[in-house]
This record gives C-alpha cells, sequence and structure tokens, in this order.
C-alpha cells in the first residue's frame, strides 16, 4: 500500500513537472514572432504553433498536409522549401531556406530541426518560420548601393572597375580590345551654378537614363562623378563602337531636356576615349588615359571626341613633371624679368615696355612662360608668382624713372586667378606706393578669360584700380569671345590686338576687314590701340595707315633682358 502511494505521488510529480514543461513551451513559442511546425514521426501528428496564424490562414494537422505549405510560396522557391520541409529524404540534419510568398509581400525564412533515434529513424522535427522581409529590403538596398549609382542607377565606380578589370582579363585570354570612354558634360558648372543643384541632379539623372539603354552585356557604363560619366566596350565594333555610341549621343544631345520646372536645357559633351591594350593594360590606367585625352580634347574646344595618342600622354607626363619643378621654382624665386618695348607708329617714341617673366630652369635654360602660365594657373602657383612679376616690375620702373627721368609705361600682365584674390586692389596700390611711382604709368594687361567668371567682382576691381589711376589694357584682343557689349561696361585704356591678326594681315583681307573695324571701334571708343607681333617695315606702316597707335614686336625689339631696355633709355637721354 505504501509502495502504491509513493508511486502515485511520483506519477502526480511528474506530472506536474510535464505540465510545467508544456507550460513553458508554450509561452516561449506564444513570445516568439516565429512560427512553428511540430511533427512526431511515430505518432503522426503536426502540431502548428507560435505565430502560425499570422503567416498563413490554414492549419496543418498531420504530416502529408505539410504539402499546403508549397501553394503558400511562390513557385520559384519549390524546391528549395521541399528540401527543407522534408530533410529526413535528403539525409541533411538541419537546412534552410528563403522563401517568396506566393502574393510578393513576405519574405519567410524555414528552418528545420530533426532528431533520430538510436536507429537512425527520424524521430520528430520542427520547422521554424520566421519574417524575414525587412532584413531582405536592407539587404537589397545595401546589394544596391554596392553596385549602383543612386542618382542614375548606372553601376557606381567601384563596380565598374570590377567589370572593367573582367573586360580586360577576358580581353587578355582571347586578344580582344577594350575600350574605355569618359564621357564629361561641358560647362556643366554653368547650369549647376545658375539652376541650382536640384536641377543639375535632375539633368545628370536624365542623361544617366539614356545612357543606361546604351548598356548591354558588353557595354557598362557608369556615372563616375558630378557631371562625368565612364563606358568600357569589351570588343568594340559595328553597333557598338565608341564612334557609333558617340553618334547617339550626339543625336540624344542635339534635342534639350526637358526639367520638371518647364525648363529645357541643351548640353554638349566631350569625350576621352582610350583602348586597351593601345594605351594602357589595367582598368585604371585606361580610365586615367581616357581623362587625359577628353581633357586635352575640352582644351582644345568643346563638344568633342579625342582618341588616345601616345604624344598625349608624353605632353601629359611633362607638364605633370613642369608641375612639380614649378612649385620648386616659385618657393626659390628662379624667374628674370624680361621686357619688350612698345613704340608709337607716329613718332617712333617710346610708349612702354611689357613684363614678360622668364623662368630660368636650373640648367640655366630660359623656359617660356606660354609653357608654365598656362600650369602655374591651373595649380594656383601663379597668385605668388605673379605678385612676384608686380613687385620686380615695378622696382625695376622705379629705379628706371629715378636714373633716366624719361616718361613711359609699365605694362604688367594680370591673370583671372591673381585678379580674383581679395587682396589683390589693396596690394597693387600699396607696390605702387612703396615704389613712389606714379600709377598713371602703371599699366595692368588682363584677357578676356578674367571677366568669364565673377564679371561683376572682377569689374569692380578693375574700377577701383582705374580710379587710382592705373591703366587697364585689354590683352590678345580678338581671340577670345570678343563680346563687345562688355567694352562699354569696364574701364579700359588700352586694347591689344592679337598678333595672329597682324601675322595675316598682309595676305589675308579677311584679317585688313577684321583689324580695321577693330581699330575703327577702338577709337570711337576712346582707347588706344597697340598691334602686337609687328614683325616687318611693311606691317608697320599698314598699322599705322589705318590708325594704330602703338606697335610692339620683333621688328623694333625682342622682350630682353633689363639691360636691354636701358639701352634704349640711354638713347632717348642723350638725344
Ligand atoms: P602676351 O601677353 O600676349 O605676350 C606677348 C608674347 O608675344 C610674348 O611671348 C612675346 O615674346 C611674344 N612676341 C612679342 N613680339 C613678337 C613678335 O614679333 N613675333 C612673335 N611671334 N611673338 C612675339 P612670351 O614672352 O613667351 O609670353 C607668352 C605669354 O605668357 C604672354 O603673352 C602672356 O600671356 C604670358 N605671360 C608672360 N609673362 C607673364 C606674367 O608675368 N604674368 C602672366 N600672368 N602672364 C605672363
Ligand atoms: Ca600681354
Ligand atoms: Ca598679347
Amino acid at each position: 500500500m505504501k509502495e502504491l502511494r509513493y508511486q502515485l505521488d511520483l506519477l502526480k510529480a511528474m506530472n506536474r513537472k510535464l505540465a510545467e514543461k508544456e507550460r513553458m513551451y508554450r509561452m516561449v513559442c506564444d513570445t516568439s514572432a516565429d512560427a512553428f511546425l511540430y511533427c512526431s514521426f511515430e505518432q503522426n501528428q503536426v502540431e502548428a504553433l507560435g505565430q502560425w496564424r499570422d503567416f498563413f490562414d490554414f492549419g496543418i494537422r498531420e504530416r502529408k498536409e505539410i504539402a499546403r505549405l508549397y501553394d503558400a510560396v511562390d513557385d520559384s522557391c519549390l524546391s528549395s522549401l521541399q528540401e527543407v520541409l522534408f530533410p529526413e529524404k535528403t539525409k541533411e540534419k538541419v537546412l534552410s531556406a528563403e522563401c517568396l510568398l506566393k502574393n510578393k509581400d513576405k519574405w519567410l525564412q524555414f528552418r528545420t530541426k530533426i532528431s533520430y533515434d538510436e536507429e537512425g529513424n527520424p524521430r520528430d522535427k520542427v520547422v521554424c518560420i520566421s519574417d524575414i522581409t525587412k532584413f531582405k529590403k536592407q539587404n537589397e538596398e545595401l546589394t544596391y548601393m554596392a553596385y549602383y549609382d543612386e542618382l542614375t542607377g548606372l553601376y557606381n565606380r567601384n563596380y565598374f572597375v570590377r567589370r572593367l578589370e573582367e573586360f580586360v582579363r577576358e580581353a587578355k585570354e582571347t586578344g580582344s580590345v577594350v575600350s574605355v570612354a569618359i564621357i564629361d558634360i561641358d560647362d556643366f558648372h554653368k547650369i549647376n551654378d545658375g539652376l541650382g543643384m536640384v536641377m543639375g541632379d535632375e539633368l545628370l539623372q536624365q542623361f544617366g537614363s539614356f545612357l543606361k539603354e546604351l548598356c548591354g552585356k558588353d557595354i557598362i557604363i557608369c556615372h563616375l562623378n558630378s557631371d562625368v560619366y565612364c563606358m568600357g566596350i569589351y570588343a568594340p565594333g559595328g553597333r557598338s563602337s565608341v564612334e557609333h555610341i558617340h553618334g547617339m549621343i550626339q543625336g540624344r544631345t542635339a534635342r534639350p531636356f526637358q526639367l520638371s520646372s518647364g525648363q529645357e536645357l541643351q548640353i554638349t559633351v566631350s569625350v576621352g576615349v582610350a583602348e586597351y591594350p593601345e594605351a594602357a593594360v589595367s582598368a585604371l590606367e585606361l580610365m586615367k588615359c581616357a581623362e587625359i585625352v577628353m581633357f586635352k580634347g575640352k582644351s582644345e574646344g568643346k563638344n568633342t571626341i579625342k582618341y588616345f595618342a601616345p604624344s598625349i600622354l608624353d605632353e601629359f607626363l611633362q607638364s605633370v613633371e613642369i608641375e612639380g619643378r614649378l612649385r620648386e621654382a616659385v618657393s626659390r624665386k628662379n624667374f628674370r624679368m624680361y621686357f619688350q618695348p612698345q613704340f608709337y607708329t607716329g613718332n617712333h617714341k617710346l610708349r612702354g615696355v611689357e613684363a614678360l617673366v622668364r623662368w630660368e630652369d636650373s640648367d640655366g635654360h630660359m623656359i617660356s612662360p606660354s609653357v608654365f602660365i598656362p600650369i602655374a594657373e591651373k595649380n594656383g602657383s601663379i597668385v605668388p608668382l605673379g605678385n612676384w612679376v608686380m613687385e620686380q616690375s615695378v622696382k625695376q620702373f622705379a629705379s628706371w624713372r629715378k636714373l633716366y627721368g624719361v616718361p613711359f609705361t609699365m605694362s604688367i600682365n594680370i591673370s583671372a586667378l591673381q585678379c580674383a584674390e581679395e587682396k589683390f586692389v589693396d596690394h597693387m596700390l600699396e607696390v605702387v606706393k612703396r615704389y613712389q611711382v606714379e600709377p598713371s604709368e602703371i599699366e595692368i594687361e588682363i584677357t578676356e578669360s578674367i571677366l568669364i567668371g565673377d564679371f561683376d567682382m572682377m569689374a569692380d576691381k578693375l574700377t577701383q584700380l582705374h580710379q587710382a589711376g592705373i591703366k587697364i589694357s585689354l590683352d590678345d584682343f580678338g581671340t577670345g569671345f570678343s563680346s563687345l557689349s562688355y567694352l562699354k561696361k569696364l574701364p579700359i585704356d588700352t586694347l591689344k590686338l592679337d598678333k595672329s591678326f597682324v601675322e595675316t594681315v598682309l595676305t589675308d583681307s579677311a584679317s585688313r576687314i577684321i583689324i580695321e573695324s577693330i581699330i575703327h571701334m577702338v577709337k570711337c571708343l576712346g582707347f588706344e590701340s597697340i598691334a602686337e607681333g609687328v614683325e616687318n617695315e611693311r606691317q608697320c606702316q599698314y598699322l599705322h595707315a589705318i590708325g594704330c597707335d602703338v606697335v610692339q614686336g620683333f621688328l623694333y625689339g625682342k622682350p630682353q633682358p633689363p639691360e636691354g631696355v636701358e639701352k634704349i633709355l640711354q638713347g632717348i637721354c642723350t638725344k
């Protein structure tokens, strides 16, 4: 009896423990966000637990009903779902599958755990079903971000480089060619500055969408940065050649882009092309070469396509080398000033001299400013260099005026960057004052390029200098955009006719017509006219005959060191 009671108590205690465990499992299942299927092989019993009702609108009670899940998922996921639901058939113990629901609004993850008895027969299994839609979406976004450019939907730079490397690798094996083209929208900054970044982005996006349509198995395009796109073509030819695609781009850019504001925008592009294996043998080098070629094309005029040539690369490398040496030269002031005289056509008297800088290389070579000034303008060293030129020229002029007492003008070339400096006007006036020279005997030569940026700011600076007495001369007239309207708005004293006109004036009647009308206009506006590049007597006589005031050129004197000018000044003194 005692034994029976003991057995009963034990049974009760075990039942309590079991009920406790059952409660615990239920609570765990109910608090989980997942749904579970428990399946016992011995009893052919299946139980749906957890958030089953949130996932499916049907229940499952027996093993054969598990297959009802097939109806819930997209056909593309069927076989993987089959494997995960019945792992006992594939001998895998744990499996997982990601399945899209039929209505495509959710991604579910199925994970199965199966247990076996000592003989290796399946005993029971649990299928856990989780909603991974959020995770999937995040993953998709991350994948998109890793490969695509958000603004245009084209490949991004990193992914493009990887794909281009694949093209190059394949071309190496097959002996094919890979074309790389950099496509740059001309004057995009004007659109961005003028219409704002939102409109600028809209244009980039629209142009990008157009380029996307050109992509294919062997044609890839990316949005490299700002207004620059890059295209890679594997084994170019026929419809997939750069020429053909460039033609299509030109066809598109011939029509304006319609912005959401209603505004219509027309663009042109400059394209630089480099090919594997001719230009370079790696993706990045090809892109760099194409970029150098594009810039070269752009410098010769926009709306162009330019193809790689070794000379372009040589020139670039040389400019990089010059740039490095130039920085050093600016810090060491390895420059000398030369001066070129200007004479009145009427009485042949000295009108003034133009200060022209020379770079004295470590080997004693004189490097022409036409080589290094553009580079100095690009890397900003024109500002310290220009300040040095200004100081040297004014100092030299002050000493000549004291020594010889001959009145004349010192003309100094000023670059746009230098003029744009905040303290430019103050600095210039300070130098003139320090050397005690008459401001009216100092002239600055500016080119039309100075007026391309902030016109009002430049005009204001020139007006300040002009009011202080300094003369303003417009250099290289006839080579720039020569819009006559700004001539009225600027305080100009002198206009210098570019030497390209003078060069052809005796042989080309069109040059004569232009030069004569410019001289006429200069007279009407009350400016002084100077013709540059006068190399022979006939040119000089012609220029005098049409009313040009002053000539400057090799005929009467090359740019020369100070001693040369001193001889001229001495000659005047002793007359
Ligand atoms: P630019 O201001 O037009 O200077 C005139 C250029 O024409 C000078 O070249 C001069 O040597 C050259 N030249 C003068 N007469 C004749 C001639 O009869 N025939 C020919 N074929 N050429 C003649 P340079 O000295 O090589 O200067 C080139 C350019 O470099 C200058 O053109 C100017 O734009 C720039 N530059 C020179 N010095 C300076 C400077 O100190 N500052 C700045 N910002 N630019 C400078
Ligand atoms: Ca000049
Ligand atoms: Ca000039």
